[in-house]
């Protein structure tokens, strides 16, 4: 009573409304601003481990648009020393090997032993046609059930670099909200698995029985990254195909350079969809994890990743400043058609398209 004699006008509060307003609309009101979330609101939700909060927060990292981009990164930026104590895992393996049947065994396993997992996921393609790889089955269906497990589907995007950096953020978030334990999916497509290689401690790829010309179906340079290989579908009449796979696989592996983790890859045998071999598997992640820690490897390795993603945020910066000028975008019109029709040649009109956009900097 006292406030409305003072009329001071400076109460914002919501009995500063006059009583003509529909009080519905100034609930409305006071929501939508509740709503609107501060950096410190996102970042102390995130902390908590509010889930609604940290789901918010990974979309506005999705966002393309500029103010949602900004807000993120002050957000990001703040959940980075929650990274510490985490372990992320790249999973991987050809479409059908039984990636999806695979984490939900692995991450109910993982949140019996009183962890939270988060599992991410790069596909490439999902902004295409198919949708996401997580997003648009009904995978995973018990794993997305229990409250210690957070399942994002992968960002959509058109290029494998943004779709890698939204995902490599997304993990800063979710470690930050305590899901210690991060599964990051990719499908088999032979690029993704670099881009999940650069931001993961540990690399599994997931193999079917009946193996032997399986590697060469997959690339070499795919088993040199893989520090678990893990022969799936060791079960009903496959168990021996399976162990004739791991055979063959640990044989090629003899082959292959020391690992500069200083931890040989181990071919071991699983059926998730049994669950057996799961435990094993989880052990040795353990093991590399705690070896790794000891002679520093994982905190180098970490290093690494970050100057990576450093040079790889600058050059796709320059690319898209480049890509976005106006001149440019005009000219470059004209080049291609003249490359295309052989008046050009590539590199002397690369040139050509450098230098006008580097004078038009230095004009500027
Ligand atoms: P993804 O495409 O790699 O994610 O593979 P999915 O997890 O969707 O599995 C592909 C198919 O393999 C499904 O029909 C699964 O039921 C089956 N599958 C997955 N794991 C196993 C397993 O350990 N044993 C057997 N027999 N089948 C499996």
């Amino acid at each position: 009573m006292s406030s409305s004699k003072n009329n001071n006008n400076k109460d914002h509060s919501s009995k500063s409304f006059p009583s003509s307003v529909n009080p519905d609309a100034v609930q409305y009101f006071l929501h939508k601003k509740k709503k609107k979330r501060t950096v410190e609101d996102f970042v102390k939700g995130i902390i908590k481990g509010d889930r609604i909060i940290l789901s918010q927060a990974i979309t506005l990292v999705e966002s393309s648009r500029l103010s949602d981009q900004n807000k993120a990164q002050k957000i990001i930026e703040a959940c980075l020393p929650y990274s510490e104590n985490s372990v992320r895992i790249g999973i991987t393996g050809i479409p059908g090997v039984g990636k999806s049947t695979f984490i939900e065994a692995l991450g109910q396993h993982v949140i019996a032993k009183k962890k939270k997992v988060a599992v991410l996921a790069i596909d490439p393609s999902s902004s295409v046609t198919k949708g996401s790889i997580l997003g648009d089955k009904t995978r995973m269906n018990d794993l997305s059930l229990k409250k210690n497990a957070f399942i994002r589907p992968s960002p959509a995007g058109s290029s494998l670099g943004g779709v890698a950096r939204k995902t490599r953020e997304t993990i800063l978030l979710c470690e930050a909200a305590g899901f210690e334990t991060i599964f990051v999916e990719t499908v088999g497509v032979g690029q993704s698995e670099t881009a999940v290689h650069s931001m993961v401690d540990f690399f599994l790829l997931l193999l079917v029985p009946g193996a032997g010309d399986e590697l060469q179906g997959i690339k070499r340079g795919i088993v040199e990254m893989a520090d678990i290989l893990a022969v799936n579908k060791a079960d009903g009449g496959q168990i021996d195909a399976a162990k004739n796979a791991r055979r063959e696989y640990r044989n090629a592996l003899h082959l292959m350079p020391l690992k500069e983790s200083g931890v040989n890859p181990k071919v071991l045998i699983c059926s998730a969809m049994e669950q057996t071999g799961i435990a094993e598997i989880w052990k040795l992640i353990l093991i590399n994890q705690q070896l790794t820690r000891k002679n520093k490897f994982f905190y180098k390795k970490r290093k690494e990743q970050s100057l990576f993603w450093l040079h790889e945020q600058i050059g796709n910066g320059l690319k898209d400043f480049f890509y976005k000028n106006e001149k440019i975008k005009k000219r470059l019109e004209e080049i291609e058609k003249e490359v295309l029709e052989g008046r050009r040649n590539s590199f002397n009109a690369a040139d050509e398209l450098l230098n006008m956009f580097l004078d038009k900097k230095s004009d500027s």
